[in-house]
């Protein structure tokens, strides 16, 4: 048999390299920009034709090539921007795998136009195909300029691939906004079809995002600045009443590199939890200084997607940044900046030795703060005006009891009582309070209560496990069974003891204290399927269904009969929560009927 194998030509492994860097016109503003920035340029000018489709030309007036560079530009894997494998790890450029030109000119008609201030003529380069047409010498002015016309001219498929005009400008004016975004300190302008869209002189931050998103978005923004040893976090949330339906205004940059990332947009949203409404979502233009050595852009060839060395402390010190400005601003209905930030990171942290985020926190702020240190602080001390703030704001001596063994006597003291609580309709709780009478639901107020326990249990401490006599087996197929494996430390951090797991069962020797045996296989059930349901591969997203889900598995439900003590104790551990007003869900916990109401439908 004779030998089959052979090198691809150039040109067709270009246009195969194309495929993945050139999606459609977009990607080329986003590579041709990029590299403008690379070049230090700081007037970046684009110019498009019928939504790229005949033409994208970026002109910049940065340091431009020389002649040799100019042609070289075009070679794959040709780049000044890296020389040896370790760079990667310290990248400081947007651009390092020597891909775009290359890849633009295998399928499309291109013209590079470039000088460097030291020289006195530039050159001008033609090249269609992968094939240098023509190279000469032109005066043109320091910097460079690359049009590109005729996109995908030799790849039909492609090019019938392309969307409408309307979708095509719609990407290319998002890339354009991420890039004029992450940098203010350049000055951008985009022109389509001889229209301009854009003229962004320099500026600050907020003024960019101003000039690109319209006047009105100013009075809109809320300032977020932190400093770690991590990172350093600058930028702008919307407050929660601007929240929109779309979730086209949310940006983040790294090291001033647009990427996406749904964990930390996880993290952005659980900050804003219980602000917004269903189906709304946070605006934010957020910017992240980390080490270059502790991210991998390499995952994904448009450099989109980031690894981060330590996402999970990032999470938290991003959530706890976000919640600290809404929270400063007085948009947040719970200034719990103060509490330990590792009480903040629904993960499992526990064991690992983590640098302590080193929140700046202005402590003046609080102003119902005592003097002495104490041991917990209570949310309700934070802020004026929350609802059920009003239910301390004069307990009178016979109404409920909130005295518990964590809780601050300054607030519940004296005022305790012989009050009591009753059951309604085995569903709410009822007791009368100084301004009138509390209802409050107690399936919901037991998912908070349950909730927030399991959170705590799985970051902070391990939790009170009881030892079956009989282990128990139970049967499950294989996807759950590596869903199980995944999540086993999570569940043993709350109670569960695992023994031999094997392909599909698994043995279960101990269980949390409020779980009675016959309810585990549903639980686990529950939690799988919650688990399935959720955005895939963001372990914090994990933990935290996990402690839904089991806080609704496992709460008392509506129709339950609750004695006095089982009561008393709703109430007590639901206002020492962190956010008692809500469940885990956003519902409503509990309410309040002021005396004046009830007075007034007397007075009819
Ligand atoms: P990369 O940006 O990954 O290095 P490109 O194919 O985008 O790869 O560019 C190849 C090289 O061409 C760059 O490394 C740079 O040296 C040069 N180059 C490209 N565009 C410009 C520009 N606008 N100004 C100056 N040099 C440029
Ligand atoms: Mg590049």
């Amino acid at each position: 048999m004779p030998d089959i194998i052979q090198l691809l030509p150039d040109h067709v492994a270009n246009q195969i390299a194309a495929g993945e860097v050139v999606q459609r016109p977009s990607s080329v503003v986003k590579e041709l920009m990029e590299n403008a920035i690379d070049a230090e340029a700081t007037i970046i000018k684009l110019i498009v034709r019928e939504a790229g489709k005949t033409l994208i030309q970026v002109i910049d007036n940065g340091k431009g090539m020389s002649q040799t560079d100019a042609r070289l530009s075009f070679e794959r894997h040709a780049t000044s921007k890296i020389k040896k494998a370790e760079d990667l790890f310290n990248l400081h450029t947007k651009g390092f795998r020597g891909e775009a030109l290359a890849s633009i000119a295998a399928i499309a008609h291109v013209e590079l136009r470039t000088r460097q201030e030291s020289q006195q003529l530039g050159s001008c380069l033609k090249i269609e195909g992968s094939t240098l047409i023509s190279q000469e010498n032109i005066s043109t002015p320091t910097g460079t300029s690359v049009a590109v016309k005729n996109l995908f001219y030799n790849i039909p498929a492609r090019r019938n691939f392309l969307k409408s005009n309307t979708i095509e400008t719609r990407h290319i004016v998002n890339e354009f906004q991420r890039v004029a975004l992450a940098h203010p300190n350049i000055a951008f302008s985009f022109y389509h079809n001889e229209n301009e869209v854009y003229n962004l002189s320099t500026g600050n931050l907020r003024q960019r995002i101003v000039a690109i998103l319209g006047k009105k978005t100013n009075e809109k923004l809320v300032p977020i600045h932190e400093i770690t040893d991590l990172v350093e976090i600058k930028g702008f949330v919307t407050k929660p009443e601007f929240a929109k339906r779309k979730r086209d205004e949310q940006f983040f940059f790294v090291n001033d590199r647009f990427i996406k990332n749904a964990y930390l947009n996880h993290a952005v949203s659980s900050a804003f939890e219980n602000l917004l409404s269903g189906g709304h979502y946070p605006t934010y233009f957020l910017y992240l200084t980390v080490p270059t050595n502790s991210i991998d852009i390499n995952i994904h060839p448009t450099k989109t997607e980031i690894k981060f060395d330590d996402e999970k402390t990032l999470y938290a010190i991003l959530r706890s940044a976000v919640k600290h400005s809404l929270g400063q601003y007085n948009v947040g209905p719970i200034l719990d900046f103060d509490r330990d930030a590792t009480l903040d990171t629904p993960y499992n942290l526990k064991d690992k030795n983590l640098p302590n985020p080193r929140v700046t926190v202005n402590h003046d702020f609080n102003p119902f703060k005592p003097e002495e240190q104490k041991s917990i602080q209570f949310p309700y001390h934070r802020e004026k005006n929350r609802e059920w703030e009003s239910l301390y704001n004069g307990l009178d001596s016979a109404n409920i009891d909130f005295k518990s063994e964590t809780a601050d006597s300054e607030f519940f003291s004296e005022e305790k009582s012989n009050s009591k609580t009753y059951q309604v309709h085995k569903k709410y709780i009822v007791s009368s309070i100084k301004s009138g009478i509390v209802y409050i639901n107690q399936q919901l107020a037991h998912q908070r209560i349950l909730y927030e326990e399991f959170l705590g249990n799985i970051t902070v401490k391990d939790a009170m496990s009881q030892q079956l006599l009989f282990p128990l087996e139970l049967s499950f197929n294989t996807t759950d069974i590596t869903l199980i494996k995944e999540i086993k430390d999570e569940l043993e951090s709350i109670g569960f003891l695992f023994g031999e797991i094997s392909n599909d069962t698994i043995m279960v020797m101990g269980m949390p204290v409020n779980i009675i045996e016959s309810q585990i296989n549903g639980i686990i059930e529950n939690l799988l399927e919650d688990i399935k349901n959720d955005i895939p591969n963001t372990s914090f997203s994990q933990v935290d269904i996990m402690a839904k889900s089991l806080s609704k598995s496992l709460a008392i439900k509506t129709g339950t009969k609750l004695d006095l003590k089982e009561q008393e104790d709703i109430v007590n551990k639901l206002f020492l929560c962190k956010q008692p007003d809500s469940s885990p869900f956003g519902k409503r916990t509990f309410v309040t009927v002021n005396i004046d109401e009830i007075d007034k439908k007397f007075n009819n």
